[in-house]
């Protein structure tokens, strides 16, 4: 007997927590945090505490009670008692925040299959971010073409297209047929053969079921959405028409989207200004060669700009150890100002204060590149349009979604034609319903028999 029962996920955009049970098999698909969990209670400097482990996400039922899943010290103060592990692996389909973060409360012996690339952009999280640590985990990594036994099933990771860069599905071959996990997949990045390619093979394997995601599934699209290509000639045109400095801003992960504006600096010599951050990951992404990016140390084309800290004069015991390792390439506030008209800069919201040392020409370039905000009463992009206006900075809105728009999955069930179908990652399954065969909606904790 195959059953799913989803503990994450579910009417939400985010979140994913899949248990996948076959005989004595039982696997978690994703293990990721929802960008709404508890905001009923907790919002700001106000959450969960982490010296009481589990026991405040109990209390408000963000997670389940489920026996031999967590890490001893994190159950120490909740009525649930240890025992040691009933559940045999969790697998994970990209390194997104709302797929993986809540490992960090599972109990350490139970096997975390990621791919290699994933593994990586954990890493390097965990290092340069004081806020993320996932914790010990037996981690194992796999790539296109594994085949990963577990008990009686067998799991088989297929490279799809995403925002970010080590995105897979699952083949799920269990005994009463295979259950396809599409993780997040879009068709429109750089990579869109890989989507195409798992298109094919999910289909070749006559699914019983397909876990679905739908992020787009809706009515009418508000937001614009181009193609990677597209942001890449359309940001190409904003750099190539002006001699004063372009910031970008954009998903600190999104390695296709720093690929696409490395790219455009390099083609309009300007050099490209990155954080640390950055260079740590791009420094650890360049271990796995199938990325293809540059290397922040050796590459002429990246420069790395450090903030003012402690001391002010730039001293090395200023910044962390991590952030020393490129203080070769470092440029500062001054060196930015005098060199406007030949840089390309990375700047995130959070460091906007930097401006003021900038001190941009009237009349710069600010790419927005990320999605547009959900609501017109979002105080975020109210804040940032009052910095650009103070400076006068021009804003341009370009981003690529990491996600299939809605005739592309209703164009994806259609090709794969798997006889259930439970949409998740998704704030719309009636719309499922509606336009889709086979439609199971799914209820959080619910138990579907296959
Ligand atoms: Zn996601």
């Amino acid at each position: 007997m195959v059953s799913l029962t989803f503990y994450g996920g579910v009417d939400e955009i985010g979140g994913n927590k899949v248990l996948l049970e076959d005989d004595d098999a039982r696997v978690f698909l994703d293990f990721g945090q929802s960008f709404t969990m508890g905001c009923d209670f907790f919002m700001g400097w106000l959450s969960p505490r982490a010296s009481n482990g589990l026991g405040d996400y109990f209390e408000f039922g963000l997670l389940p009670k489920l026996k031999g899943l967590y890490a001893e010290e994190q159950l120490q103060f909740t009525n649930v008692p240890y025992v040691k592990p009933r559940f045999d692996a969790v697998f994970l389909s990209h390194p997104h925040f709302d797929h993986v973060s809540h490992i960090q409360f599972l109990d350490p012996e139970i096997p975390v299959y990621l791919g290699e690339g994933t593994k990586l952009f954990l890493e390097a999280m965990e290092k340069t971010s004081s806020f993320c640590n996932y914790k010990e985990h037996r981690y194992r990594t796999f790539r296109t073409g594994d085949r990963i036994n577990v008990g009686n099933i067998v799991v088989e990771p297929v490279h799809v297209d995403h925002s970010i860069p080590a995105a897979y599905s699952f083949l799920i071959h269990t005994s009463e047929g295979t259950v396809v996990y599409t993780g997040d997949l879009r068709a429109h990045g750089p990579r869109k053969d890989m989507t195409e390619e798992f298109k094919d093979k999910a289909c070749e394997s006559e699914p019983v079921a397909m876990i679905c995601e739908g992020t787009r599934m809706i009515e009418v699209e508000r937001r614009k959405n181009y193609s990677e290509q597209q942001v890449k000639t359309l940001s190409d045109k904003v750099v190539s028409s002006t001699d004063k400095i372009v910031f970008v801003t954009r998903y600190s992960r999104d390695m296709d989207r720093f690929r696409s504006i490395y790219n455009v600096a390099k083609n309009n010599d300007r050099k490209i200004v990155v954080s640390p951050k950055t260079a740590h990951l791009l420094g650890r992404l360049v271990e796995d060669k199938r990325l293809d990016l540059p290397d922040p140390l050796k590459d002429k084309n990246i420069l790395v700009y450090y903030k003012r800290k402690r001391s002010g004069d730039f001293e090395e015991k200023d910044y962390y150890v991590w952030e020393r390792d490129f203080m070769e390439k470092m440029v500062t506030h001054e060196f930015v100002h005098k060199n406007q008209g030949k840089l390309v800069m990375d700047l995130n919201f959070y460091q906007f204060a930097e401006l003021i040392d900038i001190k941009p020409m009237q009349g710069s370039h600010f790419i927005h590149s990320m999605s547009e905000p959900y609501s017109e009463e979002d105080i975020e992009d109210e804040v940032m349009h009052n910095w650009l206006n103070h400076f006068k900075i021009q804003f341009h809105q370009l981003h690529a979604s990491g996600h299939l728009n809605r005739d592309q999955l209703i164009d994806l069930t259609n090709h794969i034609q798997p006889k259930k179908i439970f949409p998740i990652h998704t704030e719309n399954q009636q719309l499922f319903k509606k336009n889709c065969k086979g439609i199971q909606t799914i209820e959080s904790g619910k138990e579907y028999i296959l």
